[in-house]
């Protein structure tokens, strides 16, 4: 019998199945792939816990997704020029952690983008004119948003001003999925939303082996990235885009035109928590890499690599090869 068949088989006998092993689930929800992988010394209760974790996504998604009417988010932004809304504190939160990178980031980082960026369909190839764009671009200032801690309330003063959290809240829902995995005594998980990851432990007493992507090869890794105990998140032109007249119009904008970020094709951040690196490779992706490369380098724990238009790779100094002095370079 061919060994790859008798090792099926075995598989399949029941209650000779080991108890401890790797377990994976993917889900699509958030509108992207959801994936939990995970080392499990108790299948039934390990499965029980994956459950828990795609519940916590989906119950994410459900208060702050601007795609659906009832979400909480989307009663904030009917609710601009009107009057101030109380939600709930885990989104309050978040968009105060969100006006944090605003200011961090000098605007690069705002979620008032979303008073042009649902003007963008990506799927039907729309995009707004420049008539268009002037009208919108006033209501973009992060500045302009208030929040009341007091009431736990947000309010967005102008009429036609909108909040989208599509730039940290998949980072958001990594970070509740792994303290749930943690909360179930799981050590060892890989958490994946979209291009948001956080991994707990390691893979099996080595790193987990995490590949960048070729921002222009399909299925191609331009790095891989050994890691343990570490969140990384992916900002790319590749995710939601379409080409029109040659350019390439995707998902990221700057607040200060409105327009597609043209210097950049991914960034990927490494940091302590999803939220962050979530938060930080967007805002990176808009800084451009001299400004991101300088930013980083001043926040302790964060690393970055980013590819630029050009397709050159730029590291941060953390995950550069060390440089011995008087070292020489080696021979060609
Ligand atoms: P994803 O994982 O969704 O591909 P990113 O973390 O790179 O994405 O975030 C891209 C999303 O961030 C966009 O789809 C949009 O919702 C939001 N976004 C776009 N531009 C900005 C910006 N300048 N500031 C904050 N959020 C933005
Ligand atoms: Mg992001």
């Amino acid at each position: 019998m061919p060994l790859r068949l008798f090792l099926l088989m075995l598989c399949l006998l029941p209650g000779l199945r080991a108890q401890a092993g790797w377990l994976a689930d993917e889900q699509a929800i958030m509108g992207t792939r959801v994936a939990v992988s995970l080392w499990a010394e108790n299948e039934t209760a390990a499965r029980g816990c994956i459950g828990r974790v795609m519940d916590e996504m989906r119950r994410t998604d459900a208060l702050m997704s601007p795609f659906r009417d009832d979400s909480e988010l989307a009663r904030i932004n009917a609710a601009a020029g009107r009057a101030p809304v109380a939600v709930d504190a885990e989104l309050f939160g978040l968009i105060r952690r969100a006006l944090r990178f605003s200011a961090l980031t000098g605007g690069a980082f705002d979620i008032t983008f979303a008073s042009v960026g649902y003007l963008y369909d990506f799927r039907k190839a729309r995009h707004p004119d420049a008539a268009s764009l002037a009208a919108h671009l006033p209501a973009v200032d992060w500045h302009k948003v208030r929040l009341d801690a007091r009431t736990r309330s947000v309010f967005l003063p102008q009429k036609g001003m909108r909040i989208d959290l599509g730039g940290i809240a998949k980072g958001h829902a990594v970070d509740r999925g792994i303290a749930i995995l943690r909360d179930c005594g799981i050590r060892s998980a890989l958490v994946t939303a979209g291009g948001d990851s956080r991994i707990l432990g390691d893979h099996h007493g080595r790193p987990w082996m995490m590949g960048v992507k070729n921002p222009r090869q399909r299925d191609g890794i331009a790095v891989v990235l050994p890691l343990s105990d570490t969140a990384i998140s992916t900002s790319g032109d590749y995710e939601r885009f379409f080409i029109e007249g040659g350019k390439r119009y995707h998902h990221i904008l700057s607040p200060r035109t409105g327009r597609p970020v043209r210097h950049t094709m991914s960034v990927t951040v490494l940091g302590p928590d999803a939220t962050t690196t979530d938060g930080l490779s967007t805002s990176f992706f808009v800084l451009g890499p001299e400004r991101a490369l300088a930013l980083c380098e001043s926040l302790p724990g964060i690393e970055t690599v980013i590819i630029d238009a050009q397709g050159q790779i730029h590291y941060s100094s953390g995950l550069m090869p060390p440089q011995r002095p008087g070292a020489r370079p080696p021979p060609p």
